[in-house]
């Protein structure tokens, strides 16, 4: 950041904001300023701004306007793609003193939030209502409404009730320039004007922060029955997860290959067979006998595609301590070694292939991989367990990291089905949608930030 009068700069944010949101202390910043991706090495930020207030997010703003300084919105700092990961002389906006449910809106089904909000805090509060919102990532205990909109989060429940973007029905949005705009509306439906809201979720803090959300609401689904199934081979699981997908509606559908099983079983000692190829989960919520008809159809599906073990249970006690390993998967691994997390989507027929194609590349590469994720969606993520300490290892990783993504591409995929390209991805995202498409990114974000302050060199950018 040349030539930026930083004195000065330090003194119209004191001057402008309470003492107590901006922070200068370096050790401070520094802890805000990256996310849980491996591979980048956050720069020195000066400093952090912790508001309370829209006004406050938009009087920081404007004062980084004002001296050209970049800013870096953030939220819990779950991200895996390094979306909140700081540069040198940056700013880190922290969405997380923002954190109020303002309203819930039990006649309307929506309920209005601040963008530090836990996504699993506001599913415990609509919960209270017989209301339920149904994005719910695996980190939702540890990641924020701001930022599942910012990164259009997805999660277990998304194969039947869809990902974030399907829940944001209006934003407040602190723009480039310090102004604060309202998208969106409260209404089921409404086409007034282009989409607006839609463009800023999963825009990843590019285009503006988000300081106020309004979410759709959906009432409690019946508790839901679970199907458990253990393969021998990768593809048979795949083969399972089409069948599941095609001769019913579930509402979860979850894979964990060996390496990942072993991981949580060494772990927690749940008692799932850890010389299974890979473990099925399947929930359907639609309750009753129906529930119990949708059950049976997936055990079909499931012993169709060679099965060796299939079990049932519509005790949600017992779904829940399934769902919890699911929900260990990437913790038990990064206990292995230091795990970095992909994030390939594929189209729902080809997920046998996408294994596969996984399990190839990591042995071509020598890298350990443990492969979980929403099956149902055809959302993979080969986790890569390797050593930061060992320029060897970290080379590895990075080939079979790229060689993976490549191959989802070649089976007509998406480098990220819900993480988002942050830092992370920006080369593979100049693969999967072309020079064109890039350039058309370009012109979205010149128009509104054209002086590129906005989480710069995020998801295709200048740096
Ligand atoms: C164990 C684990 C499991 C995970 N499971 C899932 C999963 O199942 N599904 C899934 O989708 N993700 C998952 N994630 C990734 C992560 O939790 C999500 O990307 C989440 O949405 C990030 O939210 P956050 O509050 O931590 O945001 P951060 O990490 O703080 O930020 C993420 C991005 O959003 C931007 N941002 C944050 N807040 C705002 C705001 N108010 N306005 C504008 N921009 C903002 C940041 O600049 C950054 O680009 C997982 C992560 C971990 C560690």
């Amino acid at each position: 950041m040349d030539g930026i009068d930083r004195a000065g700069f330090r003194k119209l944010l004191a001057d402008r904001l309470p003492d107590d949101v901006v922070e200068l202390d370096p050790d401070i910043v520094d802890a805000y300023s990256r996310d849980e991706s491996e591979f980048l090495e956050p720069g020195r930020p000066w400093a952090l701004i912790r508001p309370r207030t829209t006004q406050e997010v938009a009087t920081a703003v404007s004062v980084c306007a004002e001296f050209g300084v970049h800013v870096v919105p953030r939220g819990a700092g779950s991200g895996v793609a390094g979306g909140a990961v700081a540069g040198d002389g940056s700013v880190v906006i922290c969405l997380m003193r923002m954190n109020r449910v303002l309203e819930i809106d039990t006649r309307n089904l929506l309920a209005v939030v601040e963008p530090g909000v836990l996504n699993a805090d506001l599913c415990e509060a609509v919960r209270a209502h017989g209301l339920w919102y149904p994005p719910d990532p695996a980190s939702r205990e540890i990641c924020s409404i701001g930022g599942n909109v910012a990164t259009n989060a997805g999660g277990l429940c998304c194969v039947k009730y869809g990902v974030t973007r399907e829940y944001v029905l209006g934003l407040e949005v602190v723009l480039a320039d310090g102004s604060v705009v309202e998208l969106g509306r409260r209404t089921v439906k409404g086409v007034a004007g282009y989409d607006l809201t839609a463009l800023f979720v999963g825009s990843e803090g590019t285009l503006g922060i988000v300081t106020r959300v309004t979410v759709r609401l959906r009432p409690q689904p019946p508790a839901a029955v679970t199907l458990t199934a253990f393969f021998d081979s990768l593809r048979a699981a795949g083969e399972a997860i089409s069948a599941i997908s095609t001769r019913t509606t579930p509402s979860m559908l979850e894979l964990m290959d060996r390496t990942t099983i072993r991981a949580v079983d060494d772990w927690k000692r749940m008692d799932l067979d850890t010389g299974a190829a890979a473990l099925v989960l399947a929930q359907s919520d639609v309750g009753g006998e129906s529930g119990a008809v949708q059950l049976d159809l997936m055990a079909g599906a499931a012993r169709d595609a060679g099965a060796t073990y299939v079990a049932t249970t519509d005790d949600p006690d017992e779904g829940e301590q399934l769902l919890a390993a699911r929900r260990l998967a990437y913790p038990s691994l990064d206990r292995l070694g230091t795990a970095t997390m992909g994030d390939l989507c594929v189209p729902l027929g080809a997920v046998a292939e996408a294994v596969s194609a996984i399990e190839d590349r990591a042995r071509r590469h020598g890298v350990v991989v443990g492969t979980f994720g929403h099956a149902g969606d055809g959302n993979l993520h080969p986790t890569i367990v390797f050593d930061p300490g060992a320029p060897e290892s970290v080379r590895a990783a990075h080939a079979a990291y790229d060689a993976m993504s490549e191959a989802a591409l070649e089976l007509g995929g998406t480098v990220t089905g819900e993480h988002g390209i942050g830092l992370l991805k920006r080369g593979h995202l100049a693969r999967e949608v072309g020079a064109d498409v890039l350039d058309l990114h370009s012109r979205v974000k010149d128009a509104l930030d054209p002086a590129g302050i906005l989480n710069p060199g995020k998801v295709f950018g200048r740096p």
